[in-house]
């Protein structure tokens, strides 16, 4: 089992940089916005030091990963599928599906929870939106993440090459919704209506708070339109929003030590779902 994990985490890793480098290069030559006057030097330091952190604790902590949870779970007839001898297609593909409704749902929940929220705002700091963004997740953030996903694939008796799938496109899509790049809007439209296209979650980086609480899709476009949560363009433009949350406007912010002290600092603003004052955008 070891030397199949280890081969599947090479492969994750080998696609994870694969993706960062195309999307860096894309940003690059045809960039959406122009950086905003935050360094970027900094941003970028803080947000891959964040990821690598983020690895080495969540092995640390939490040695159990979802695709290991299916493993054991199919070997112990564990979860819904195992137990009714789902075929196999059927179950690679129930696996993704399910697992990203379950992480939008979290990532609502992320929103609507002020404990979470604080825990969730650190990513909405960022003061730029670009690919070192989709990347960027409080630690605690992320095992509680992984915990979720463990907990959910063990109940459905997920299918390990599902799970595997599942996690190479949450992380590919999550850095590709969060580039910089410059697609045109034709292309846009017709991706966004099954994944999510950076035009579409850069709404949810706005400081607007009705903005921000809208498009919590990270893969697939249609749990937004099927919840309601969806809005198509940010009202200011894609060039002029301002990206970012109000409360974190410094740009010592984005250093690393500040990024894991985001979710102990200051009290709750207004963004979460329940403080919000829905007659001011009446
Ligand atoms: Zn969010
Ligand atoms: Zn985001």
């Amino acid at each position: 089992m070891d030397e199949v994990l280890n081969g599947w985490v090479q492969l994750r890793v080998a696609i994870f940089v694969g993706i960062f480098l195309l999307l860096t290069l894309g940003e690059f030559f045809f960039p959406k916005r122009a950086k905003a006057n935050v360094p970027q030097k900094t941003r970028w330091i803080s947000n891959l030091s964040i990821v690598l952190f983020d690895n080495f604790l969540m092995r640390l902590i939490l040695p159990l990963f979802a695709i290991e949870m299916a493993m054991l779970a199919k070997n112990w007839n564990w979860g819904i599928f195992n137990l009714y001898e789902t075929p196999y297609w059927i179950n690679v593909i129930l696996t993704i599906i399910i697992l990203d409704l379950i992480i939008y749902l979290q990532h609502v929940m992320f929103h609507a929870v002020p404990l979470f929220w604080r825990l969730h705002r650190m990513h909405h700091a960022d003061l730029d939106f670009d690919v070192t963004t989709g990347i960027r997740f409080h630690p605690i953030e992320v095992i509680l993440s992984m915990g979720i996903k463990i907990g959910t694939v063990a109940l459905i008796g997920a299918s390990p090459i599902g799970v595997l799938i599942f996690e190479i496109l949450l992380n590919a899509t999550s850095m590709f919704s969060h580039s910089n790049l410059n697609l045109p809007i034709s292309i846009d439209r017709v991706l966004r209506c099954v994944i999510v296209t950076p035009d579409m979650h850069r709404v949810h980086h706005s400081i607007k708070e009705h903005e921000t609480n809208t498009n919590f899709g990270f893969s697939f476009s249609f749990w937004d339109r099927i919840f309601g949560t969806y809005l198509n363009q940010p009202s200011e433009g894609h060039l002029k929003m301002t990206i970012g949350i109000k409360d974190f406007r410094h740009p010592k912010y984005l250093r690393l030590d500040w990024l894991l002290l985001i979710p102990f600092i200051g009290k709750i603003s207004n963004y979460t779902l329940n403080k919000r004052n829905r007659e001011e955008h009446d």
